[in-house]
């Protein structure tokens, strides 16, 4: 793992299956994208399911995902790799995206636009049909095996002019769009996610689809799928839902003291 803490770099072990419930044919659509070595771009508001979508495909495919959390700080010797001094030896360092290469697995780029400009430099060789990885530190011009993928996600709701996907990048990826579930399917995903009867995760659904119609207007995002689950686990384990609902679906979203009263009114309108 490199040694910046902040790219969070998570391994699945393959073998386990992680429950996804799709909402059309994007299964299908991406084991045809991995079988045929294109690139996936996933586009979707922040806890809708995108990484739990790549970790069930990845297990499903049978293939290993790294999972990086971009940010600002992330630089494209943080996925390539560096060298690092370990006793008094300089020893060159896979980063994530070069393990990935390497082992044919798939790497998952969260948030893709929120990485230093240089990302996409080391990223676009991947994305064509050369399918390379050039080490410059190493002088190794590694050739992806056709179990490599790139899956790269971002959030349209969050773009502004500095932080947008340009389509010189986005264009190389094949796109799925994800949003919410239906109220049914959601209900469903939040019952056997946190464990709290079906029945009683209805209402909470309801409250925050009424939350995610506020979006245009005062919020910048809606509740989501996994703030819904927060909500559900805590009432599942005694919370009183009013509060559970308060720490869960209202807190987050925002600071502004009228805005969160007038959240308030709306999930108690919903409830
Ligand atoms: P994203 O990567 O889009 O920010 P996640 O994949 O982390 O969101 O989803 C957040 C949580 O919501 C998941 O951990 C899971 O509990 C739940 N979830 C959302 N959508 C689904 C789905 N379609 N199937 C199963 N769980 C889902």
């Amino acid at each position: 793992m490199m040694p910046n803490a902040s790219s969070k770099v998570a391994a699945i072990t393959m073998g386990d299956l992680p429950f996804y419930s799709p909402a059309g044919s994007e299964c299908e659509l991406f084991e045809r994208a991995y079988r045929n070595q294109l690139p996936v771009l996933l586009k979707g508001p922040t806890g809708c399911g995108k990484t739990r979508f790549v970790a069930h495909m990845a297990a499903k495919l049978g293939r290993p995902v790294y999972t990086v959390s971009c940010h600002d700080d992330l630089t494209a010797a943080d996925l390539t790799g560096r060298y690092l001094l370990k006793g008094g030896d300089t020893v060159w360092v896979d980063g994530p995206l070069t393990r990935a290469v390497r082992e044919g697995a798939i790497c998952y780029l969260d948030e893709v636009v929120e990485a230093r400009k240089d990302v996409t430099v080391v990223v676009h060789p991947l994305t064509d049909d050369r399918r390379i990885l050039p080490l410059e530190r190493t002088g190794e011009l590694l050739q992806a095996p056709a179990e490599f993928m790139l899956v790269v996600s971002y959030n349209p709701g969050y773009q502004n002019v500095l932080k947008s996907l340009k389509p010189s990048t986005r264009q190389r990826f094949l796109a799925l769009e994800f949003s919410f579930p239906s109220p049914d399917i959601e209900a469903s995903i939040v019952a056997r996610e946190s464990g709290l009867p079906r029945d009683r995760c209805v209402p909470l659904v309801r409250i925050a689809n009424a939350l995610r119609d506020l979006k245009q207007q005062d919020l910048e995002e809606g509740a989501s799928t996994r703030l819904l689950v927060y909500c559900a686990v805590l009432i599942r384990d005694g919370v009183n839902p009013q509060t559970a609902i308060e720490a869960s679906l209202i807190e987050p979203l925002s600071d502004d003291a009228d805005v969160k009263q007038a959240l308030l009114r709306v999930a108690d309108i919903a409830l």
